[in-house]
């Protein structure tokens, strides 16, 4: 093919041949160990003008100072709290997303919710143990009050399968511009909305402003009966004070994708913490879902280097 422009670029996550296939035009050093590739990945990092990675390789400053022909950074995830968003945009480097999970996402936050009240995981280990018919009542979802924390794709995604069970739904947001959902009513902040609710469920992203969004005194403003669900990053969360705040009866529970350290240290008292659920960050884990997100974020890189303008580009809080 002469004449034909080639690119450059590194695949740190494991990607299936067909996906690889698609990058023709492309000279890829395939790693998918990511950084702890180690000198293979700062060698391929060296001329590299583009990057597909995952939401569990950090791409921060030094990584990009390495890398001084990189251009286009492809994370198959949204969350993009595992890169320095700044740092790329000073050095007009373009970072894009895969936002096609927000089913996936609400489905477990919807599913964790049910778990919690309807006392699933109780009812399993009374099964498992020999026992039937032992386990205490669990609570409905109709008529319960939900507050949705970070009401972009995920949080509404959400709202509607909660309005379809019939629970009643609120949200905050930082931002007032939000699309509205019918049915669904903007809490005035957290100390406004918290109290009321039993369920309370996370879907903001990680930032310098949402670090430890629920501490102590959050969780103290909550019913003693109500539930804490999060899906959104581990860090959203105080985990110590979410371990005391259960400990001392100020919530009833958790539902938890997430967690500040993954996987969490052997001695994590959450681990034993009564009615928590802990799944190993499995938000997007369905076929049909990773499927979606490779395929959007090989194609997201390739527009990244032809220079065309890529659908899912995000750039730091305030940038022009
Ligand atoms: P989004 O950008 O569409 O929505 C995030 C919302 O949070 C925005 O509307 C934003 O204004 C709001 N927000 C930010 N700071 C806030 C604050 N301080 N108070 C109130 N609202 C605030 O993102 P999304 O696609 O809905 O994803 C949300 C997050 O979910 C991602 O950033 C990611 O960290 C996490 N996530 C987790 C998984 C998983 O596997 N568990 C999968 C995908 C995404």
């Amino acid at each position: 093919m002469v004449g034909t422009k080639r690119y450059k670029a590194v695949v740190a996550l494991p990607l299936a041949e067909h996906l690889l296939a698609q990058m023709a035009e492309c000279d890829l050093v395939v790693l998918p160990g990511g950084r702890a590739d180690g000198a293979l990945f700062d060698k391929a990092m060296a001329d590299a003008e583009g990057l597909l990675v995952s939401s569990n390789v950090t791409i921060d400053r030094e990584v990009m100072a390495s890398a001084p022909r990189l251009r286009v950074i492809s994370t198959m995830s949204v969350g993009v709290d595992h890169i320095d968003l700044a740092a790329a945009h000073e050095r007009h480097i373009t970072v894009t997303i895969t936002p096609v999970l927000s089913d996936a996402v609400a489905d477990l936050a919807m599913a964790l919710m049910t778990m919690l009240s309807r006392r699933i995981p109780e009812g399993m280990r009374a099964v498992a143990s020999g026992r039937w018919n032992e386990t205490s009542l669990g609570g409905d979802l109709a008529e319960k009050h939900l507050l949705i924390v970070g009401f972009g794709r995920i949080g509404q995604a959400l709202a509607t399968r909660a309005l379809s069970a019939r629970m009643r739904v609120r949200y905050v947001d930082s931002r007032r511009d939000v699309s509205p959902v019918p049915g669904v009513e903007r809490a005035d902040g957290l100390a406004e909305g918290l109290p009321s609710v039993d369920f309370v469920s996370l879907h903001v992203d990680l930032n310098a402003n949402t670090r430890h969004l629920m501490g102590k005194e959050e969780f103290a403003l909550m019913k003693p009966g109500a539930f804490l669900i999060n899906t959104s990053r581990g860090g959203v969360v105080d985990q110590a004070a979410l371990a005391w705040a259960i400990a001392q009866e100020e919530i009833a529970g958790a539902g938890l994708d997430v967690l500040e350290d993954e996987p969490p240290r052997s001695d994590e008292p959450l681990l034993v913490a009564p009615n928590v659920i802990i799944v190993p960050h499995i938000g997007s884990a369905t076929t049909e879902t990773r499927a979606a997100m490779a395929q959007c974020a090989v194609e997201n890189l390739l527009l990244g280097l032809r220079n065309d303008r890529t659908p899912f580009a995000v750039t730091p809080a305030g940038a022009q």
